[in-house]
């Protein structure tokens, strides 16, 4: 088969070459998908660079994030027929642990990771077992699919199961031009919240407007603390989502009433970051983690974007074989929406 793969790690885009891998087949108990869309997510590119903290070998298929329709079916294999249309969830999880069992496969303690423990969407077919699968709505296209799968439900793990956010409340979303961000900006809207959307550049806070929000702060010459205090009668915000770090951080646990709530995803501006504990318990806030999406909130995501409630935003579709283009614009910065390959 194509694919895109890496034979060693680099900072250099161009080590991601279009070349022929072995196709893999279904074992026993497990399906092949052919590929048709894969997306580009920012830990392909660590990856690539080798700062996942993971160890591939080469050469190596990455890409955590894809679809297409199934191709072929292993031995043992019930309720899929060849042509359905699906995405193989990233986490390829083993169904039998304490947290599988729970309903939790995104934190399962042995789980694969797809295009980072086993090989990825860079490629014309994957292999995967049939509880992996989710499946893909009639009406919706795959690369309108891939665009917005993992960014609508990593929103929607983030600020509706975790953060709780609901009806008439504030949400503060930071890193708002990114692809979480701008899939945040819309379920929070969905969810009847007033969104207050922080980014680090005004064009994309423009579109971010476009998307929903209903207040934009450029971080780099504002205090994200003060400004929503200003729009709240000195309240603070209900909910936050984090996904900045360092100083971002800071300032968002100050911008939060008594008694909110904030899910922070990534650290991109800093790993490590001191917290005024007298502040955060005296306000009774609650900080969690998130980032990673189940199944079932995938599978939630999907029926809304085929409803057109949600609208995935595409900033380029790529050939596969310009993958390493498809990096150097995702490094760059300079994009609004997301990156996508048609395989
Ligand atoms: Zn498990």
């Amino acid at each position: 088969m194509k694919a895109a793969i890496i034979n060693e790690y680099s900072q250099d885009v161009t080590v991601l070459k279009y070349k022929n891998v072995p196709t893999p087949e279904p074992r026993p108990g497990e399906v092949t998908i052919r590929i048709r869309a894969s997306a580009i997510n920012h830990c392909d590119t660590d990856l690539r660079k080798g700062l996942f903290g993971i160890s591939q070998s080469f050469p190596w298929v990455m890409g955590v994030d894809a679809c297409g329709e199934i191709a072929d079916i292993g031995k043992g294999v019930s309720g899929f027929s060849t042509g359905d249309k699906v995405s193989p969830h990233f986490m390829l999880s083993c169904g039998s642990c304490r947290n599988c069992q729970d309903g939790k496969e995104n934190i399962c303690d042995t789980a694969d990771i797809l295009g980072v423990t086993v090989w990825g969407g860079y490629a014309e077919y994957v292999r995967c077992k049939p509880h992996h699968l989710i499946r893909i709505p009639d009406s919706l296209s795959f690369t309108n699919a891939v665009a917005g799968q993992i960014p609508f439900a990593t929103a929607w793990e983030a600020l509706i199961e975790v953060a709780h956010l609901s009806v008439g409340e504030t949400v503060l979303i930071t890193a708002a031009g990114g692809g979480v961000g701008t899939a945040a900006i819309q379920i929070a809207k969905l969810a009847g919240a007033k969104v207050i959307a922080a980014a680090g550049n005004d064009e994309k806070l423009e579109k971010a407007k476009e998307l929903g929000a209903d207040e934009i702060i450029n971080y780099t010459h504002q205090d994200i603390g003060e400004f929503c205090k200003s729009i709240t009668e000195g309240k603070g915000v209900d909910c936050a989502l984090e996904m900045v770090g360092g100083k971002i951080l800071s300032q968002t646990i100050d911008s939060i009433i008594d008694g909110g709530r904030m899910a922070t995803i990534g650290a991109h501006g800093g790993e490590r970051v001191e917290i005024d504990f007298v502040e955060f318990f005296r306000k009774h806030i609650t900080i969690h983690g998130a980032g990673r999406s189940t199944k079932a909130q995938v599978n939630k995501v999907l029926s809304l974007m085929a409803n057109g409630q949600l609208k995935p935003v595409i900033h380029k579709i790529f050939p596969l074989e310009a993958a390493s283009e498809a990096h150097r614009v995702m490094e760059s910065r300079d994009f609004f929406g997301r990156m996508i390959l048609d395989v």
